[in-house]
């Protein structure tokens, strides 16, 4: 069982994730429409009217409201409701992976408490870019370019990130952070040069573009963050997955055979599986290796 103070942990976190969402889909609507995320508040994208804090409660007005404006009775998309729902069990994974909580469907293992903010960043990364992909055929740059970035900056900051935390490596912290830096960076290029190279074979293959710039961004992100394994994993994870959902949107003709389906969702699922599960996965894959 759960003492009250855990209890009481979880709770925040699950209500903390639903704000987040809240804030992703603010994101997910003006980020591509070159639109502050800031100013002006949120409005109702139909009548405009300013909608005030107590009608923007995440999940909760939704509900209430049956996805509607309360002043105009325009549709709120169910994307609101499902991106703050999926916000806050991710986020509540996530704290599922500390020690103190009962081990949940073979989640790896976090140690450092400082993961649990650089993870729910990556988490609101992926459900931004998804979701815009889904609708423009494009990732913004924002979750692209500034999560290299940010991923970069947290290797320096967090070099438990790349496992160079104080309970693995004995070295100070200054060594800890170059070489996590190195990882980082490593792993950034690593990520960008694959998908670059299958992009630009495809290209002369089919003469047609074959992967989007995108993609080759958000996999510089992926590595700044996660490292070279996450890079390998989320490219073949990514694939594979892709494959199984085109064949099968093929066969039931929902797509044309030269229809464009974004890759990013795909891409973005398999991290996550490795944000979760990752060295368990990779412990397992080597094992398979050595018999
Ligand atoms: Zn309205």
């Amino acid at each position: 069982m759960l003492d009250p103070l855990l209890m009481l942990i979880t709770v925040f976190v699950g209500a903390f994730g639903a704000c987040m969402g809240s804030f992703l889909n603010v994101c997910i609507y003006r980020l591509p429409r070159e639109q502050s995320v800031v100013s002006p508040g949120s409005h109702c994208p139909h009548c405009q009217t300013p909608i005030p804090w107590y009608l923007n409660l995440p999940v909760v007005t939704w509900l209430l409201l049956r996805g509607r404006c309360r002043f105009c009775r325009g549709p709120i998309a169910p994307r609101y409701l499902l991106v703050e729902l999926l916000t806050a069990v991710l986020f509540l994974a996530v704290l599922f992976q500390f020690e103190a909580y009962p081990r949940l469907l073979g989640m790896q293992t976090l140690a450092d408490p400082l993961l649990l903010p650089i993870y729910m960043a990556i988490i609101g990364g992926l459900i931004v870019g998804t979701f815009v992909d889904f609708e423009f055929m494009e990732i913004p740059d924002q979750v692209t370019l500034g999560g290299t970035v940010a991923g970069l900056a947290c290797s320096i900051l967090v070099p438990a990130l790349h496992g160079h935390g104080v309970l693995q490596d004995p070295h100070p912290y200054w060594q800890r952070a170059l070489v996590s830096l190195g990882h980082g960076a490593g792993a950034a290029a690593l990520g960008a040069g694959i998908l670059w190279g299958v992009g630009w074979l495809g290209e002369k293959s089919f003469k047609k573009e074959a992967m989007g710039l995108g993609d080759v961004k958000l996999l510089a992100a992926v590595g700044a963050f996660l490292g070279w394994q996450a890079v390998l994993f989320t490219i073949v994870g990514g694939a594979l997955l892709g494959s199984i959902v085109g064949v099968a949107l093929m066969a039931a003709r929902r797509v044309e055979m030269q229809g464009h389906i974004p890759f990013g969702p795909y891409l973005s699922i398999a991290t996550l599986t490795w944000l979760y599960w990752g060295p368990v996965l990779w412990q397992w894959y080597l094992r398979l290796l050595t018999p």
